[in-house]
């Protein structure tokens, strides 16, 4: 069965939904009212990954740049 795992706030081991967050926190993270993670995050618009070069996520930092480490990366597919 598929499996996102346990929402990643504090005390919470409700199913995630989106986010990394169950519906209950995602809701609040949507309202801005989760605590900002640890790292900064791409800029990228709707990115919240965290920050590989620069102010991008790895994924976002090849898009811009034409690297073809990504391509280099075991693919794991989410099926
Ligand atoms: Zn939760
Ligand atoms: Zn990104």
């Amino acid at each position: 069965m598929a499996n996102n795992g346990a929402c990643k706030a504090t005390d919470c081991n409700r199913e995630v939904i989106a986010k990394g967050y169950c519906r209950k926190h995602y809701r609040l993270w949507k309202a801005g009212e989760m605590p900002k993670p640890r790292y900064k995050i791409c800029t990228a618009e709707n990115c919240r990954k965290r920050r590989f070069k620069g102010s991008l996520c790895e994924e976002h930092w090849n898009a811009a740049h034409g690297s073809k480490a990504a391509a280099a990366a075991p693919a794991q597919a989410s099926a």
